[in-house]
């Protein structure tokens, strides 16, 4: 668990099987039944297809850095946590999903760096997609 800032999330009927699973340390994305696609970010339609048949199943939480940025002065409650890194993350899965690396030093990531999904939780215990450096 990072010490970064961790606001209660947007939980909306259409991504809730996600903020289920996060909650429990679990990466659940939506597929597509109709085209494959693995959809980000969670919901239950298809941006590719359309198709509004989609099925939850449990992802394996890798991926690697796609591009990332540190932030050395963050606003407001993320002053106090600068540095910190900002980062896209193209899971094993195909999806690019915009996140933060935690528990790293910045100055030792490269693009292209395997990571692991690594939740923290929010004061409502929902947990929140961040990733680490193992
Ligand atoms: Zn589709």
């Amino acid at each position: 668990m990072s010490q970064l800032p961790t606001p209660n999330p947007p939980v909306t009927a259409d991504s809730l099987p996600f903020w289920e699973g996060a909650t429990d340390d679990r990466l659940v994305l939506p597929r597509c039944n109709g085209c494959a696609e693995v959809i980000w970010y969670p919901r239950h339609f298809c941006p590719r297809c359309g198709s509004a048949d989609v099925s939850w199943f449990e992802a394996s939480g890798q991926g690697s850095i796609y591009s990332f940025t540190v932030v050395e002065r963050g606003q407001g409650r993320w002053a106090e946590h600068s540095p910190y890194v900002l980062a896209y993350v193209e899971l094993a899965e195909g999806p690019r999903v915009l996140t933060n690396i935690i528990d790293t030093d910045p100055d030792s990531l490269s693009i292209g760096d395997v990571v692991h999904a690594s939740f923290d939780h929010s004061e409502d215990g929902r947990g929140v997609l961040r990733f680490t450096v193992r």
